[in-house]
């Protein structure tokens, strides 16, 4: 039995909908619009302990008992696939929508009774308490989503219709914490950091990033060191994302400047990457991500820009190498074969480039389009004796794969 917990948060969860909830198998969902409406780190993690709160009490598993539990599996991997559309359409936002509308369908079904929501706020509230977080972030956010929720006429957000904030709730959340001692703690400057990006991620159309400029803006005139380096932050990614990378490098300057003498972000380093990627300045670009991998390890994000900075930079044997490697360590991730697949273009090998595409696709859960990026690798004019064997092995795995889900999905219907 598998008791993990996937948060499901990417750059593609870009919705603006206020929204969060638990899906089959443990994974919870949480939409753009929830990082925004939330202040503090507490605040958000109030409503994923309430999630998390559901998975614990197996609320959703004791459903499927009593439902048709094939329709709920067909429901979890519509989801599934269509988040990993999402991831590979990226910006298009027909398929965000889409996914918007199918994490609405499946939270219809996922109506949870009074008592299990009950139970989800007690069990969440100690979640929170034991994962070091204030605890009146649950009432606080609560009562803020409440008294708003009155301004929001017939677009009441999706996670109020199924979390009706009734006085009686909010009281029953507050009688739990009142013997509680009050715990200050202090965010992460990562986190207003991330919801900077998130607010220009959430609609990076032209509008959608001048709008953003106008907050961040705003928000300056607060003046405190922390705003000032959110929105120099804020302001520098917009930048970027309008292409004046000059003008982007010299607002994350000023971000870092206003961010001493506390640690460097993370944050500041993926974007001074990209600005010097998106520059061509390939060396410079790699040497800072080969210093940004040493000093952040476990970072995903800096290892893909180290790869990228390397094919960049025409280091493409060692890029492959590399990736290789990383193929091997990170077996689930679509990127490293997306940027193994750019390697291997750079080098001119069609057949690898080709085989390496088929792998991306069949880790985001489209067996046709991998297949048949095997049958153009077959067709590559420098596809060795010992890539055909590999590619006709892989095609038959993938055949059977593929024989397999069809009959899933008719024995289901
Ligand atoms: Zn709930």
């Amino acid at each position: 039995m598998n008791h993990g917990i996937l948060l499901l948060l990417t750059d593609h969860a870009r919705d603006p909908v206020l929204n969060a909830f638990a899906l089959p198998g443990g994974f919870i969902a949480v939409h753009s619009g929830l990082l925004l409406a939330a202040q503090s780190e507490s605040e958000l993690a109030s409503v994923l302990a309430h999630e998390i709160g559901h998975v614990a009490q197996r609320h959703i598993a004791r459903m499927i008992g009593q439902q048709k539990q094939n329709s709920m599996i067909q429901l979890a991997s519509i989801v599934l696939g269509a988040l990993a559309g999402v991831s590979r359409v990226g910006g298009d936002a027909a398929m965000a929508t889409m996914m918007g509308g199918t994490g609405l369908a499946i939270q219809r079904q996922l109506n949870f009774s009074r008592d299990a929501e009950r139970e989800a706020d007690r069990v969440g509230l100690q979640i929170l308490r034991d994962g070091g977080f204030d605890t009146s972030g649950m009432v606080a956010f609560f009562g803020r989503l409440q008294s708003a929720s009155r301004g929001f006429g017939d677009a009441v957000p999706p996670y109020l219709l199924t979390h009706p904030l009734t006085t009686e709730r909010i009281a029953d959340i507050q009688a739990r914490i009142r013997d509680q001692r009050y715990k200050q703690r202090a965010d992460n400057p990562d986190f207003q950091l991330i919801r900077a990006r998130v607010r220009l991620l959430q609609n990076n159309t032209s509008q959608g990033i001048r709008d953003a400029q106008a907050y961040f803006e705003s928000q300056l005139r607060q003046n405190t060191k922390m705003q000032i380096m959110v929105s120099k932050y804020g302001l520098a990614y917009a930048a970027y994302l309008q292409r004046s990378y000059d003008k982007a490098e010299g607002l994350l300057q000023e971000a870092r400047a206003a961010s001493q003498p506390m640690v460097p972000s993370i944050l500041f380093t993926n974007l001074d990457i990209d600005i010097k990627l998106a520059k061509k300045q390939g060396a410079q670009a790699l040497k800072e991500a080969d210093a940004a991998r040493k000093q952040f390890p476990l970072s995903r994000v800096v290892a893909h820009q180290y790869a990228d900075a390397l094919i960049e930079g025409q280091r493409n044997d060692v890029a492959v190498a590399y990736l290789r490697d990383q193929a091997q360590l990170y077996r689930h991730e679509v990127a490293v074969q997306d940027l193994l697949a750019k390697a291997y273009a750079a080098q001119g090998k069609q057949a690898l480039q080709h085989m390496a595409l088929a792998e991306s696709y069949v880790l985001q859960g489209s067996l046709p389009a991998a297949l048949e990026q095997l049958g153009i690798a077959r067709k590559a004019p420098d596809a060795t004796f010992y890539d055909q064997a590999m590619i006709d092995a892989r095609e038959r795995d993938l055949k059977e794969q593929w024989k397999d889900e069809m009959k899933e999905t008719k024995g289901r219907g």
